[in-house]
């Protein structure tokens, strides 16, 4: 049985706490980490209806979504709902731990679980984050030297690519030099011109390894004084980031569409509304978990013909529909998070009983449609 400090090592893995917003408070609430977890439940908000369940199910720990205080507090009496949930917990013997806004722009993320929900294909960022700045290390080295260069430079975290590691490239040419009559040189003879066969051998390395991987180059190269370029690369977008773009199957119309979502999200009573023109086929969708509402510009941009998101407001809506030429579809908040609980927890099921709360924690409770008369 895992302990807490395990289970919290392995989210942090997916979810690192370091890309969360400065303004979140993610991370462990309460809990030992040193407890043992056997079962842990997944659930949007750290309410208490979502106590009950925690504790009726016995489980050791709850990963929510929301952060439990995202200000700061002086107190934690259960004088509060707030404080409530922190006795509660505490008495059951319940860890809290929160992955937020680090969840929000994780790869995958929140809003991949929703666009997955809804059917979406080819999922990319729609506010992509930076990538890790890379450099490009280069150095002359003769052939015999060139594996011990590779493995030396690879173990400081030079060449990886992807799912591959070590990769370098290597082209043949000639250096040349003349040593100092006091130098003590690898190849040639000291006050002499020698020209020498050598291995230019480029391979990248995230700039934040760059010190490592020039001590290991220098310290594995033959030569006394070796010769090596860095060069920054452009820095590209990453693929993490805010919101996600992907494709339906074949288009529909934006009633369909409001249909289809409202199916494919858990049942609230808000539902899924729409802005925009209920005929307008829309193929490229692009959809926000929480409150998205400022992502539309960055949708159009993105070429989407309609922005699934919650929480939004009368006039920022009705200016994109009329300015930005985009369709708004409005879920309920809790809606748009909940398809990301299950990503979340079979991250860890391989070592605790997960289970996913199904608990509506909306805090709209009614919706009754307009009928005719008063306006
Ligand atoms: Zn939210």
């Amino acid at each position: 049985m895992p302990a807490l400090a395990d289970v919290v090592s392995e989210l942090e893995g997916h979810y690192d706490p370091a890309w969360a917003e400065p303004w979140d408070a993610v991370g462990l609430v309460c809990g030992d980490p040193g407890a043992e977890v056997r079962r842990a439940l997944f659930a949007v908000d750290p309410v208490e209806v979502v106590v009950d369940e925690a504790i009726a199910g016995g489980v050791d720990l709850l990963v929510t979504h929301h952060p439990l205080f995202l200000g700061g507090t002086t107190s934690v009496a259960a004088t509060t709902a707030k404080g409530r949930v922190v006795h509660r917990l505490l008495a059951a013997g319940i860890a809290l731990y929160v992955a937020h806004t680090n969840a929000d722009v994780a790869s995958p993320g929140v809003s991949d679980a929703l666009g997955v929900a809804l059917g979406l294909q080819g999922l990319q960022p729609l506010r992509a984050e930076v990538g890790e700045p890379q450099d490009k290390v280069v150095t002359f080295a003769p052939e015999a030297a060139v594996a011990q260069l590779l493995d030396a430079m690879s173990e400081a975290g030079a060449g990886v690519i992807g799912d591959y590691s070590r990769c370098a490239f290597l082209a043949d040419g000639t250096g040349t030099f003349r040593a100092a009559p006091d130098a003590n040189p690898a190849v040639g003879r000291p006050g002499e011109v020698t020209r020498a066969p050598e291995v230019r051998i480029e391979m990248v390395a995230p700039r934040a390894r760059r010190t490592a991987v020039l001590r290991a180059l220098i310290a594995a190269h033959p030569y006394e004084e070796p010769a090596w370029d860095v060069m920054e690369l452009a820095v590209m977008p990453g693929p993490r980031g805010l919101g996600r773009v992907g494709e339906l199957a074949e288009p529909v119309t934006l009633e369909e569409f409001t249909s289809r979502a409202a199916r494919a999200l858990p049942r609230t009573s808000w539902g899924v509304r729409a802005a925009g023109d209920p005929r307008r086929v829309v193929r490229t969708v692009a959809v926000c978990g929480g409150s998205g509402g400022d992502l539309a510009a960055d949708a159009r941009r993105a070429g989407a013909d309609v922005l699934l998101t919650s929480d939004l407001k009368h006039h920022a809506t009705s200016e994109s529909v009329a300015d930005l030429d985009i369709c708004l579809v409005d879920a309920a908040h809790w809606a748009t998070e909940w398809p990301w609980l299950q990503a979340a927890a079979e991250l860890v099921a391989t070592t605790v009983e997960t289970s996913v709360s199904t608990t509506v924690t909306d805090p709209w409770t009614l919706h009754a449609a307009s009928t005719t008369g008063g306006t």
